[in-house]
């Protein structure tokens, strides 16, 4: 029989995945289902980028780069993180991973010992707990309030630090509910940081460029350069330039844990996919317009969204800050049941319900720690979103008080 680890054991598929699995199932099976659980731009990677990759592979570019990245690259990125974020990284202190999923990855496995805590406020992206896990980390959820806007208080953050807490994760703007820290929030988290030197921060960036109205991005080592020297900045191509599936990554970090993470890196997938590594260099490096093209598009469907949510009696939500996500609440559903007498109590049965009544399918707030939510991806076309919300509000229309 097969013999699975305790460390398998410990976690469980990534629920967006299996959620975008499951609607694909349900279309072959010939059921007319929309899908809003998206976490990928629906735009194509621009052509400048998808040419580089092409000259890459004329050129002979096709072989093993260095585990960390190409040194290319890796300068590309440090130019990168002095243009957009003021932030000083050398060569050594760059790593270039299989997506910034590989960067944490690496982190984690790196520097979490069997009972040693990270932070991960919530709500948080699905990965963060997991990965945690599967190191023998203990997952430490600090709960953000919505009337806090979703993000950690410093109030917060000093109750969830103890002697074994090894890591905070901050995700700004956050998967799930878009809320983004301004430098003043970022500023008070760092005062109390300060007082705790033994815990480290990882920061992961790779909405920076999805953020709408005048808010600027700011990250934590620069809003506190003090703090530098124990922050794992984290960020990649996947969404700022759409390239979900090339599968590029990095981070800039103390050299000494950069060092570490390319040892594992070595270890287990070498250096990423050569083709990809030329393709983020163009990213980096070509013409930046498209990106506020593209913000445009997405703020125009996330201002339509959040207006028709707020219409549907039982849901409310807050305009997000970035990502491309709503994170809204169905708590004004729970206790409502459906016409065969299903009671409504709980993320998971809301969702079901779309799926099973409308053919929609969402994700449940319980698997980002907030079981009162639901999030719905609006990187998709404005018809898609349209009849999406037409659905929800159907849905919620046929539940009885
Ligand atoms: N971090 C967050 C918050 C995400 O939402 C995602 C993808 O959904 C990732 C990291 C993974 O990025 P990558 O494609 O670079 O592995």
């Amino acid at each position: 029989m097969l013999q699975l680890t305790d460390r398998l054991h410990r976690i469980k598929p990534s629920p967006s995945s299996m959620a975008g699995q499951r609607v694909r199932e349900l279309r072959a099976a010939g059921r007319d289902v929309i899908g809003l659980t998206a976490g990928e731009p629906d735009f194509d990677t621009p052509l400048h980028i998808r040419e580089a990759a092409w000259e890459a592979m004329t050129a002979g570019k096709t072989r093993y780069t260095d585990v960390g990245g190409t040194a290319d690259l890796r300068e590309a990125v440090a130019r990168k993180f002095r243009r957009e974020n003021g932030l000083d990284y050398t060569a050594s202190e760059i790593i270039v991973s299989t997506g910034a999923k590989q960067v944490i990855f690496n982190a984690v496995l790196c520097t979490v010992q069997q009972g040693d805590e990270v932070i991960i406020p919530a709500p948080y992206w699905v990965s963060y707990p997991d990965i945690t896990l599967l190191a023998g980390g203990v997952p430490v959820f600090a709960p953000c309030k919505p009337e806090n806007g979703f993000k950690l208080t410093p109030e917060d953050l000093e109750r969830a630090i103890s002697p074994r807490t090894r890591w905070l994760v901050l995700n700004s703007p956050n998967n799930p509910s878009g809320a983004a820290y301004t430098r003043e929030e970022l500023t008070a988290l760092a005062e109390v940081l300060a007082r705790h030197p033994h815990v480290w921060i990882m920061t992961d960036d790779i909405y920076e460029h999805l953020m709408y109205g005048d808010a600027g991005f700011v990250t934590l080592a620069q809003a506190a350069p003090s703090l530098k020297d124990r922050t794992l900045t984290i960020n990649g191509v996947s969404k700022a330039y759409a390239m979900t599936g090339w599968r590029i990554g990095y981070a800039g970090g103390p050299a000494a844990l950069i060092k570490a993470m390319v040892k594992l890196q070595s270890q287990s997938t070498s250096g990423a996919n050569a083709i990809a590594q030329a393709a983020a260099l163009a990213a980096l490096e070509g013409p930046q317009d498209f990106i506020a093209a593209n913000r445009a598009a997405y703020q125009a469907r996330r201002d339509a969204v959040v207006t028709a949510l707020n219409e549907i009696d039982g849901i409310s939500c807050e305009a997000p800050d970035g990502a491309f996500y709503v994170f809204a609440s169905c708590e004004g559903l729970f206790g409502r049941h459906t016409p065969d007498g299903k009671v409504i109590r709980n993320s998971d049965d809301w969702v079901s319900w779309l799926l099973e009544s409308q053919n929609l399918a969402v994700l449940q707030g319980s698997a980002y720690g907030v079981d009162t939510h639901f999030r719905i991806s609006f990187a998709t076309s404005m018809t898609q979103l349209a009849e999406g919300i037409r659905r929800i509000a159907a849905a919620a229309t046929a539940l009885i008080r």
